[in-house]
């Protein structure tokens, strides 16, 4: 018999799951029977989400304890079950190999992380996606597909949201290993940033900029580079003064929990700011994020500086990244460069609930994409609008489950699925 335990929260704690227990089967047949028995049914994985996208009024089902194999082949790693980007990055590293880019965190699942979009930053870099050439699914009925990119699905099931199955197994395309030295700036006045935000974020492999909206003691550059980078000084060009060893993220004091800064060392210790083994971020906090075109950048950051005032009081800080463009149909990147305006707020659903339509209205001109798995209020017709291929989304997904099974609120919600 299947075990089961109690399904808890998200890890931010601010969504409890309405799922009435989190199934964990041992081995795929326990998978297929669980979910062939079930009428609605969502994956748990490593819960860093801050909304409602992996629950149900269902059974929630974690693969914590299915086999976790990773195998090497040529240029591609196959990885199993519920492994996070912690346990595969040194699997890769040991025998010469990385993954194009990272998040801000290691921790999270793999299979999570691309089902949403998950990206990292550098104007070059495509998001965590962007790397799946081929996923092993488990529909409803417990049968086994691969879906790699000669697959009619494919271009809609690598951001999926969890609507074609459960994913057993994805496969990632990787690059030979590369060394980063990551280094943070404080002193780069706002206008610069914003004169020419292209150059800024194209100035180095990774670009993070960190900003509370107005006080320049919290505006920050955090920069990851490789020998190849073009341009490495023009942070330091812009007046940018390295931090030492008291790093403040905005209003997050980081407490030895980033990795390291100002040496040269494998890809998969620079490139997250936090650090494998340490609680990442504030940890009592929501995220938001917003996905404009890189072109609007300025003009998308002299809207949302408009309404500060309104978000100021659940601002912990704001981040900015950006993604290179890519052909999955749900990805915020979706055929566009983009600038990701990011918000870590405090942990108050009901005040973040009441400051995101101002940034959704503020952004409303540049057509904002919202990132799945963060909290938004945006509407679905709204969403769907700024996607071409929404509703060969939701045929797709449609074909993939016809009983509905993996769709729940929030699939019906944004896609009307
Ligand atoms: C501190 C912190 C930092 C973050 N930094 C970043 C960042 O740098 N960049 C960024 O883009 N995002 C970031 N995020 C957001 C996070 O990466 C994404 O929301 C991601 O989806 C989390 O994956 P998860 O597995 O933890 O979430 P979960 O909620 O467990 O899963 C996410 C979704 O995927 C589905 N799913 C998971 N596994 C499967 C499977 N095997 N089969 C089918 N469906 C599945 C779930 O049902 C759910 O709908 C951050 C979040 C936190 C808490």
């Amino acid at each position: 018999m299947t075990h089961t335990r109690p399904s808890g929260t998200n890890w931010s704690g601010n969504h409890r799951y309405g799922a009435t227990e989190t199934l964990l089967p041992t081995d795929l047949a326990e998978l297929a029977a669980a979910i062939s028995a079930a009428e609605s049914i969502r994956v748990q994985a490593t819960r860093h989400t801050f909304n409602d996208i992996g629950d149900t009024d269902g059974s929630l089902l974690s693969l914590e304890r299915l086999p976790t194999r990773i195998t090497l082949d040529g240029d591609r790693v196959r990885v199993e079950g519920l492994v996070t980007f912690a346990q595969l990055a040194p699997v890769l590293e040991a025998e010469g190999r990385a993954l194009h880019n990272l998040g801000s965190l290691p921790h999270i699942s793999v299979v999570g992380a691309t089902a949403t979009g998950t990206h990292g930053s550098g104007s070059a870099n495509g998001n965590l996606s962007s790397a799946v050439t081929a996923l092993e699914i488990m529909d409803a009925d417990g049968q086994a597909h691969r879906i790699d990119s000669e697959h009619a699905w494919f271009p809609a099931a690598v951001v999926g949201l969890g609507a074609f199955g459960v994913v057993t197994a994805v496969e990632l395309r990787t690059v030979p290993t590369y060394t980063v030295t990551a280094q943070a700036f404080t002193g780069v006045a706002w206008d610069d940033i914003v004169a020419d935000p292209k150059r800024l974020f194209a100035s180095a492999r990774s670009v993070s900029v960190f900003t509370t909206w107005g006080d320049p003691a919290h505006d920050l550059v955090w920069i990851k580079e490789t020998d190849a980078d073009a341009e490495p000084d023009y942070v330091t060009a812009l007046g940018g003064r390295p931090v030492g060893d008291d790093l403040h993220l905005g209003r997050i004091r980081t407490v030895g929990n980033t990795t390291e800064r100002g040496t040269p060392g494998p890809w998969h210790t620079r490139l997250p700011h936090f650090r494998a083994e340490a609680l990442p971020s504030d940890g009592d906090e929501i995220q938001s994020e917003y996905f404009v075109p890189l072109d609007a950048a300025a003009d998308a950051l002299a809207a949302v500086r408009a309404v500060a005032s309104v978000i100021d009081p659940v601002l912990l800080v704001t981040e900015l990244r950006t993604v290179a463009a890519d052909d999955l149909w749900l990805s915020p990147a979706y055929r566009r460069d983009v600038l990701a305006i990011h918000f870590t707020w405090r942990n108050d659903n009901a005040g973040v609930a009441a400051v995101l339509p101002t940034i959704e209205a503020a952004l409303a001109p540049f057509q904002p994409r919202p990132h799945w798995g963060k909290a938004f209020t945006m509407p679905g017709e709204t969403i769907r609008a700024t996607l071409p291929h929404a509703d060969d989304f939701v045929a797709a997904a449609r074909a993939a489950d016809p009983r509905g099974v993996f769709r729940n609120d929030y699939l019906r919600r944004t896609l009307a699925l």
